[in-house]
């Protein structure tokens, strides 16, 4: 979704003792004020259980005046064959029916009765199956869905989040080219296809992200939403999928067949299992901050008002610029994301959550979220976007902002203060950044270099988005120079640099990333970028065709030495813990930085990580990022230097030769890494 960084560049927000004193829940509106004193629920039967006794309904909704089950043969067409009354419990809020069989291969949805009038049919918030187009909750067996060898599978093991490598995918954009050689296009399955190839021989699909060396994809958005008409997917409708419909069951669009309940699940966990058997975790993209509908999205139709936030006047407020945003600051809301995170930990074996617009959700409630995921499986990685689309009636200092990540445990924020200062900010495509021959943005790339934790040798003052250090540790922070959002890095340098050989975007591109996968913190990258990926220049492609948003992956072959950079650089993380220390006074005690002026020589930068940092074999590591368009000399300290990187080449092993130090020349945008 379109991110506005809205209020991303507050200051350090301080605590009123008024605060302190408040209750962890509060409402947030006087219209808001009137759910707090409703009965909540959250066992694990809610809606439905299937048990030896039957089948079971338990619809939370305290305000409803009466609410029904209807039951029905098909997903999608069809009046109902029975219609359940449900009785009321008004000790915890729910409804509750029941039949004695196990009405498996049946849909359901519930209807209440409000202000006289019954609402329109829903599937409940807790479907955690639907039939085409999610419109009607189905009836399953869950364990009939596990692949082959389920029981067993696990994702990665993860001791720190900054040896995590995050690749940014959507299911479409990976596939859909001819020239990927998938056959499954599109689909989950894709990712499950071994041995496919461009026409040119290259590895694409999941053997493409093998050689690349990531460790963990982050799968855009594939809970089921709103935008993708499953029933007629001939029309190739893309869509990022930020409009949530169902956040409890799979994308329709995405399974071999969406009118099967069961298909979209089990090929999901193939493509989880898939990727686990090659060893990269599976990191979901949850929009738990808005639902794609307001006064007919499941939540309003379930329990009218509660789930999400309003102004005084009871209009929605609309923090996630998409007509609302939700109320995590209420229990049900609260332990709703919880519950539902831990529901994809446990039965998909997801390995990390990517929050959406994160900001719009309290920081209490994302304290538990970690909390409760660590509980699932502690190598689970939380991370989110410390802003809001637009104003919330939720008190700054209780958003999960940037900002409060300090407040968080066990999450990360993305740091917009590198991803602009690399590139260029992300409102202005013809902007350049530190890589791109700007000055000026030097000490804002030294905070994403050391993981916007206090430095004693960098100066908050002077950072372009961010005042202070906001980490207290480098696992909290998530670095980039692109993302789905916005111009992707490829798009960005041929607006920036118009007019430029493309060769210098070439080298452009690998020094950001450069910058990027030897900072401090957890590195975050587009599907695509290895290969000089491009949406055509479109930054908003959000429901865009293929044609601007798949990747050609005959690119591989053109761009090769493009590809070959970024696995070295990926290869030379992974390789060196130095570049993943785990703690702010690590970084503070082995990160040095040389002295340059950049007023007299702007676009260099200049650091050591001494004294085998983090444990690293190499003894002291030089790393240099001349983001200039003309070739710069730094002067490296005497000494048998091994050279890992220059001049827009890399090796992970060093083996570029070796250097005594002294005056060296860096060429136009380009990074030295010397080593010893
Ligand atoms: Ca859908």
């Amino acid at each position: 979704m379109k991110i506005q960084n809205f209020l991303s560049l507050a200051a350090p927000v301080i605590f009123s003792m008024t605060l302190l004193n408040s209750p962890s829940i509060a409402a947030q509106s006087q219209y808001d004020a009137q759910f707090i004193e409703y009965p909540t629920y959250s066992g694990d039967d809610l809606e439905l259980l299937v048990d030896n006794s039957g089948t079971h309904f338990r619809l939370w909704s305290p305000k409803a005046q009466d609410a029904r089950v209807n039951l029905y043969d098909n997903g999608h067409t069809g009046t109902p064959f029975q219609t359940l009354p449900m009785k009321f419990d008004a000790s915890n809020g729910t409804w509750t029916a029941s039949l004695p069989e196990k009405l498996y291969g049946k849909f359901y949805t519930f209807q209440i009765k409000w202000n006289g009038e019954w609402k329109n049919e829903t599937p409940g918030v807790w479907a955690k199956a639907v039939g085409v187009n999610g419109k009607r909750a189905a009836i399953i067996d869950l364990d009939k869905t596990d692949p082959e060898g389920w029981a067993a599978d696990k994702g990665p093991k993860v001791d720190n989040f900054s040896d995590v490598i995050v690749y940014e995918m959507h299911h479409r954009d990976m596939s859909m080219h001819p020239s990927s050689g998938i056959a499954n296009k599109g689909k989950f399955l894709a990712l499950t296809e071994d041995g496919t190839v461009t026409p040119l021989g290259e590895k694409t699909g999941i053997d493409h992200l093998k050689e690349l060396g990531v460790t963990h994809v982050h799968i855009l958005p594939s809970y089921d939403y709103n935008s993708v008409d499953e029933i007629n997917l001939q029309n190739n409708t893309y869509n990022w999928g930020y409009d949530p419909q169902n956040y409890n069951a799979p994308e329709g669009s995405y399974s071999t067949n969406p009118s099967d309940p069961e298909t979209r699940i089990r090929e999901m966990k193939e493509m989880v299992k898939a990727l686990h058997d090659a060893g990269i975790g599976v990191i979901m993209d949850v929009v738990y901050n808005h639902t794609a509908e307001n006064d007919n999205s499941n939540f309003e139709l379930t329990a009218p008002g509660y789930y999400h936030r309003h102004w005084d006047d009871g209009r929605y407020s609309d923090a996630s610029g998409c007509g609302n945003e939700t109320a995590s600051d209420l229990k049900q809301m609260q332990d709703y994301i919880i519950n539902s995170t831990k529901y994809w930990a446990d039965e998909y074996h997801i390995d990390g959550f990517r929050f959406d617009l994160m900001a719009i959700h309290d920081i209490d409630t994302m304290n538990k979220v970690a909390e409760e995921l660590k509980k699932v499986n502690p190598s689970i990685f939380v991370y989110g976007e410390g802003w809001t689309a637009g104003d919330s009636p939720l008190a700054v200092e209780r958003r999960a902002l940037k900002e409060n990540v300090g407040k968080m445990t066990d999450i990360a924020v993305f740091s917009d203060d590198i991803r602009d200062a690399v590139k260029g900010h992300y409102t202005d495509a013809a902007d350049r950044g530190f890589a791109t021959g700007k000055p000026g943005n030097e000490e804002t790339v030294k905070i994403g270099i050391v993981a916007a934790t206090a430095h004693p040798q960098v100066d908050y003052t002077k950072g372009n988005n961010s005042k202070f250090a906001y980490a207290k540790s480098p696992e909290m922070i998530v670095n980039y120079v692109s993302c789905h959002d916005d111009l992707c890095l490829t798009d960005k340098l041929h607006k920036s640099m118009e007019g430029e050989p493309e060769q210098n975007m070439l080298e452009a591109a690998k020094l950001a990333q450069t910058i990027v996968f030897t900072s401090q913190g957890t590195p975050f990258m587009f599907a695509g970028e290895e290969v000089f990926r491009d949406k055509k220049g479109v930054h908003n492609s959000y429901n865009r065709p293929d044609s601007i948003n798949a990747i050609d992956w005959t690119n591989k072959s053109k761009y090769r030495d493009q590809f070959d950079y970024y696995k070295g650089l990926i290869a030379l993380r992974k390789a060196h813990p130095a570049f993943r220390m785990t703690s702010a006074d690590d970084i503070a005690r082995h990160l040095v930085f040389d002295k340059i002026d950049s007023s007299k020589t702007p676009n260099l930068i200049s650091y050591s990580l001494k004294d085998n940092a983090n444990g690293d074999e190499w003894k002291e590591i030089k790393v240099v990022f001349n983001g200039a368009s003309k070739p710069q000399t730094v002067n490296v300290k005497k000494g048998n230097w091994k050279i890992v990187a220059k001049d827009g080449k890399i090796s992970p092993d060093a083996s570029l030769g070796a250097s005594k130090g002294g005056k060296i020349t860096l060429a136009p945008y380009s990074a030295l890494i010397l080593a010893q």
